[in-house]
């Protein structure tokens, strides 16, 4: 069958077919509004990320249950970074008219496999045609006790600059793509990357983090954003960059550029009290998570950076800016 055929309605029954029920949905795919039911005593936290074809995406290299898995995971990635559980989410979808249905089915897919690996549920949406590419844009909401959340506003001097994972490698793996590569780890980090939902939400529940944001648009870029909002400057020790043995073999002269500005890797940037380095340790690695502590919040408005020599590393662009 094709889209034509289906029709707006179709498409969203054939969605809500997919779609299982949860105690706190009250009302779902359906009516003109979802009805949701809070966990009483917490926040409802609620973000929206929007992804545009030839933007954030090019169709000529992204299978779509990659592209439904990512869409969903940027917006999770924003709510482990807040220290949210996540819980719904809505999606609305502009689709060129010369789209197929088995893309659709494909992208469904994608984004339903990941809801359910994160246990988060679909309650509504809008479907659009669009008359140029196809736009992706997700809203979704989590939940926290008040006193968990986890603001970027909150680091203070003396403590320590921290890290999931590792950095660069979803830059790199665009750049391969770009250049004709189709597999391999940074591919895969680039087109696929996963939210460090559980480490968000260990790390706000425990009450471990400071301030913590989600590396979306670049280490030096993210971690200015911490430092703005939390008034202080940081020293970054780039010799502890957590760097991965593909993103090492592939990065050429200098290994530091895109492992500052490169986004999109979905690792938690996160501050900590020195005090709280091995208790961070053992929750991270319980996780099956690398953790690193790359550099520390000190007093000031600026985020020196320290080349393994010991000089001043000057970057060359700070972080993805849309406009810049
Ligand atoms: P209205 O015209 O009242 O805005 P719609 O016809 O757009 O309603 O949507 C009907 C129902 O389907 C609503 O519950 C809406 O949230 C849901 N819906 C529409 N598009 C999607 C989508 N892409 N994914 C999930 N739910 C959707
Ligand atoms: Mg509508």
């Amino acid at each position: 069958m094709r889209l034509k055929e289906l029709g707006e309605f179709g498409l969203i029954d054939r969605i809500a077919r997919r779609v299982q029920n949860c105690p706190s949905v009250v009302l779902g795919i359906g009516d003109d509004a979802a009805a949701l039911l809070p966990t009483p005593g917490t926040l409802t936290l609620i973000t929206s990320d929007m992804l545009l074809e030839g933007v954030h995406f090019d169709l000529s290299f992204c299978d779509p249950q990659s592209l439904g898995r990512k869409s969903l995971a940027v917006n999770l990635s924003d709510l482990a970074a807040m220290g949210a559980r996540p819980r719904q989410f809505l999606l609305s979808i502009a689709l060129p008219t010369t789209i197929s249905l088995e893309f659709v089915d494909g992208f469904m897919a994608g984004i339903l496999e990941q809801a359910e690996r994160f246990d988060v549920t679909l309650v509504g949406g809008d479907t659009c045609a669009s008359l140029g590419g196809l736009a992706i844009s997700i809203t979704a909401l989590g939940e926290q006790t008040p006193e968990r959340v986890v603001r970027r506003s909150g680091a203070a001097p003396g403590d320590l600059v921290c890290l999931t994972g590792t950095v660069g490698d979803a830059a790199l793996g665009l750049s391969e793509l770009r250049r004709g590569e189709r597999q391999g780890f940074l591919v895969e980090r680039q087109l696929d990357p996963t939210p460090r939902v559980a480490a968000g939400v260990a790390l706000a529940e425990a009450g471990l983090a400071s301030a913590m944001i989600d590396v979306s648009d670049g280490v030096l870029g993210d971690l200015t954003h911490i430092c703005e909002l939390s008034g202080v400057g940081a020293r970054l020790e780039l010799a502890g960059l957590p760097l991965s043995e593909e993103y090492r073999a592939a990065c050429g002269a200098d290994p530091f550029a895109l492992a500052l500005s490169g986004g999109e890797d979905y690792e938690l940037l996160f501050c900590i009290r020195k005090e709280k380095r091995g208790e961070v340790e053992e929750l991270l690695e319980a996780l099956g998570l690398r953790f690193t502590v790359a550099g520390e919040i000190v007093a000031g408005n600026s985020v020196q950076m320290v080349a393994p020599d010991g000089s001043a590393y000057q970057p060359g662009k700070l972080g993805f800016d849309h406009f810049g």
